[in-house]
């Protein structure tokens, strides 16, 4: 079959291990996933009631402009309807952005380590991916994407991930002032700020992307209700950007991109000013779990400002992964971000913390320390 070498050399997106395969391959009851930064609480009681009371309508086509949802995002977020989208996740969103503003041959640019969705989006559509190395401490060096965003016209898009995964490190609102002041007035140029986990957060000097929609067109936001609002398997993204590009991206999205379901859940889990308060709650007392626990185990790890952390198991990660299978505790090997010793882990709720910190200490002796 003729095909281009894009597409016979794309790899496709790894995801988290599922818990039925982990159950079969392994003759497991109990498994605990936590490799995809889903929140650990399960959906919101009443985005559940919400998904139910729908349920009969299943033979219908769900509302292609998501209207009510979008009315109630601009209510609960504070923003012009005008520049609100919905999207099939947001990965969809991002694939849509960059089928819709780069021509094959053109170029997005973004971190090293960043989320991987965006060089696979792009090489699908025979775009290509720029990258700049993350600073020594892990976060993304603006700086640097300024300096290349600003001397290869052929780049259309920056993603920006903020806090990025899966570092879990974020940049301050002013580096983003002085990033936007280089190149936010750029033509031909958006600069999309990937927020996934913005709800996480807990520095004092975070500032969303939000700030700045008014104030420069070609600022993007991308939220989801995948993580803190615990609906990952319903997708459902949310872009927040200028009308300009709002309209664009309604001639290309499929009509009815978000479902019925999900536009109904995700309504109810943005009223449910509980389920988010608990679901932060969770995290933070679960990093700070996790950290002391790391600490004990004299293990290297990066302070998140998501619900993840990525840690140095000093070890080859994947020995260490298997082992964790074996207990029933799926984590997250990274080695396809270049990052073999490493692992990603989601914050559970304390008990499942408890069995992996239980589990490592148990594991860690019996495989060698690499350098
Ligand atoms: C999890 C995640 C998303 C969310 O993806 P959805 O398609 O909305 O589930 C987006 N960006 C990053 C960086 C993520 O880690």
């Amino acid at each position: 079959m003729q095909v281009s070498e894009d597409i016979r050399k794309l790899v496709a997106y790894k995801p988290g291990k599922p818990i039925a395969e982990t159950q079969r391959e392994f003759g497991l009851s109990r498994v605990i996933k936590l490799a995809s930064n889903e929140n650990p609480l399960g959906p919101s009681p009443k985005a559940l009631e919400a998904v139910r009371a729908h349920l009969s309508d299943l033979h219908r086509y769900p509302d292609p402009s998501g209207f009510e949802l979008s009315q109630k995002i601009s209510q609960v977020w504070n923003i012009n309807k005008n520049y609100i989208a919905l999207g099939n996740g947001s990965n969809e969103i991002i694939d849509l952005l960059i089928r819709i503003f780069c021509e094959p041959g053109e170029k997005i640019l973004t971190t090293e380590k960043a989320f991987l969705a965006y060089p696979i989006c792009a090489q699908a559509a025979r775009v290509k991916t720029l990258t700049v190395p993350l600073k020594p401490d892990f976060t993304m060096d603006l700086e640097a994407l300024a300096k290349v965003a600003l001397s290869d016209s052929k780049i259309r898009l920056v993603f920006l991930p903020n806090p990025n995964n899966p570092t879990g490190t974020y940049v301050p609102g002013a580096a983003i002032e002085k990033f936007l002041a280089q190149v936010g007035n750029r033509p031909n140029l958006l600069v999309i700020f990937d927020e996934a986990y913005n709800e996480f957060v807990r520095a004092t000097d975070y500032v969303s992307g939000q700030s700045w929609l008014s104030q420069y067109p070609s600022v993007v936001v991308m939220c989801t209700f995948s993580k803190v609002y615990g609906l990952a398997g319903l997708r459902l993204g949310v872009m927040l950007a200028h009308p300009e590009v709002i309209d664009l991206y309604h001639k290309v999205r499929n009509p009815f991109n978000t479902n019925e379901l999900a536009q109904v859940a995700a309504m109810a889990a943005l009223e449910d000013k509980n389920y988010l308060q608990a679901s932060q709650v969770v995290v933070w007392e679960g990093l700070e779990q996790i950290y002391q626990g790391l600490r004990d185990l004299g293990l290297k790890f990066w302070e998140s400002q998501a619900n993840f952390v990525l840690f140095d198991t000093g070890r080859d990660a994947n020995l260490i992964y298997d082992q964790l299978l074996k207990k029933g505790l799926i984590l997250r090997p990274v080695g396809n971000y270049g990052w073999p010793r490493y692992l990603r882990w989601t914050v559970g709720l304390k008990e499942e913390n408890q069995l992996v910190l239980k589990a490592l200490k148990e594991i860690l002796p019996s495989i060698p320390p690499l350098d």
